[in-house]
């Protein structure tokens, strides 16, 4: 690991991204975000935006100068693509491409379109990536605090040979500079990234949360013991592996609690599990995951919603709503407001 570089602020240019016209596409959790701490970082940004919609009056309400996304793309010098993967290919052909110039520079937070070529840009456009690994409103929370979430960089094309610098300057003022930036490839973010958050932080841990507490229910426990046991103390144990990996995480639990983990913990996870990972990343590499979800999200995501609905009228959910609104940890000022941002 010892060829690992890790950018902080002081290797970077960060007067660089202020000599530039941004354009951020998209209000939403990384439009909220990022926008938000460039402009506290002193860039010259402008939100592309459907003119009166939603994410248009958020905007306003903070103060930010929005134009329609041709406009803004017309407008500016970089242009940051952060509306939902699977509206921006269709976005990027009826109202970015028409509008680009030469010589621009299109971002993107998440390599899919362009690594599964949804997306072929033009040769004399810089495409590059911030990609910061945490959601958008841990972005914007983060930067309020003074620190920052990492992040990786890639350069996919790079006409005016500058897309680098220009990469970690934009991270610099999203707060990245701060926690560490990595630079990668547009591949490598891809397939990492949907892998990440199939078979582990999303998926695997949603639906180990579940089965745990099925299993406890199932078995007659108590479903508020049950979302303790399995859901609310995640974040605690989480937060330990987070800072000092799974050696602090042992280091604070018990002796007994540690060897349950060290011995039952691979018969959950074990060779059936890898294998499924296996399967998992195939689908993701070969495209095939890509184009299930892409046709799934263009002929009206009936199968998205009902998993949606199953997911949220599962008990766990509701159970937690309950106990999240009687304890005071419910109760303070949370990061996501679903009016604001
Ligand atoms: P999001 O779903 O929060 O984006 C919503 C925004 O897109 C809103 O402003 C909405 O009005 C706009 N929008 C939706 N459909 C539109 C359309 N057809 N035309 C114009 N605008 C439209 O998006 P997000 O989760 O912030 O993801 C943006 C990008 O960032 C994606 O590439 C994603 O993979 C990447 N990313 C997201 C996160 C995250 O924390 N959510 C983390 C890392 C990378
Ligand atoms: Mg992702
Ligand atoms: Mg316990």
């Amino acid at each position: 690991m010892s060829d690992l570089k890790i950018y902080l602020d002081k290797d970077i240019n960060q007067d660089l991204i202020k000599t530039k016209k941004i354009a951020v596409i998209g209000f939403g959790s990384q439009g909220y975000g990022q926008s938000m701490n460039l402009k506290d970082s002193g860039c010259n940004v402008v939100l592309g935006l459907r003119q009166g919609g939603v994410s248009d009056k958020k905007a306003k309400n903070y103060g930010f100068k929005t134009m329609s996304i041709e406009d803004a793309v017309k407008w500016a010098d970089v242009v940051q693509v952060l509306i939902p993967d699977e509206v921006q290919s269709d976005v990027y052909e009826k109202q970015i491409k028409p509008n680009m110039h030469s010589g621009q520079y299109l971002m993107f937070a998440h390599g899919f379109n362009i690594h599964f070529k949804k997306i072929v840009p033009a040769e004399d456009i810089n495409v590059i990536m911030v990609a910061p690994k945490g959601p958008g409103h841990t972005v914007r929370s983060q930067y309020s605090e003074g620190k920052g979430v990492p992040s990786l960089i890639a350069v996919y094309q790079n006409p005016n040979g500058d897309g680098k610098e220009i990469a970690l300057s934009y991270a610099s003022a999203i707060g990245a500079g701060r926690a560490g930036i990595i630079e990668t490839t547009f591949a490598e973010e891809t397939e990492t990234d949907l892998f990440g958050e199939q078979a582990v932080i999303c998926g695997g841990v949603s639906a180990l949360m579940k089965a745990g507490f099925e299993v406890l229910t199932e078995a007659g426990y108590s479903p508020y013991m049950a979302y303790f046991e399995v859901l609310h103390e995640m974040k605690l144990i989480i937060d330990l592996v987070n800072q000092g990996g799974l050696a602090d995480m042992r280091y604070s639990i018990s002796n007994t609690a540690e060897y349950g983990d060290m011995t039952r913990g691979p018969k959950v996870i074990g060779e059936a599990s890898k294998n499924a990972m296996k399967e998992i990343l195939k689908d993701i590499r070969s495209g095939e995951f890509a184009d299930e979800f892409t046709n799934e999200m263009q002929s009206g995501h009936k199968y998205f919603d009902k998993l949606r609905e199953e997911n949220r009228n599962h008990p766990i959910e509701k159970i937690g709503e309950e106990i999240r609104s009687s304890f005071v940890w419910g109760r303070r000022e949370n990061i996501i407001n679903r009016e604001k941002n």
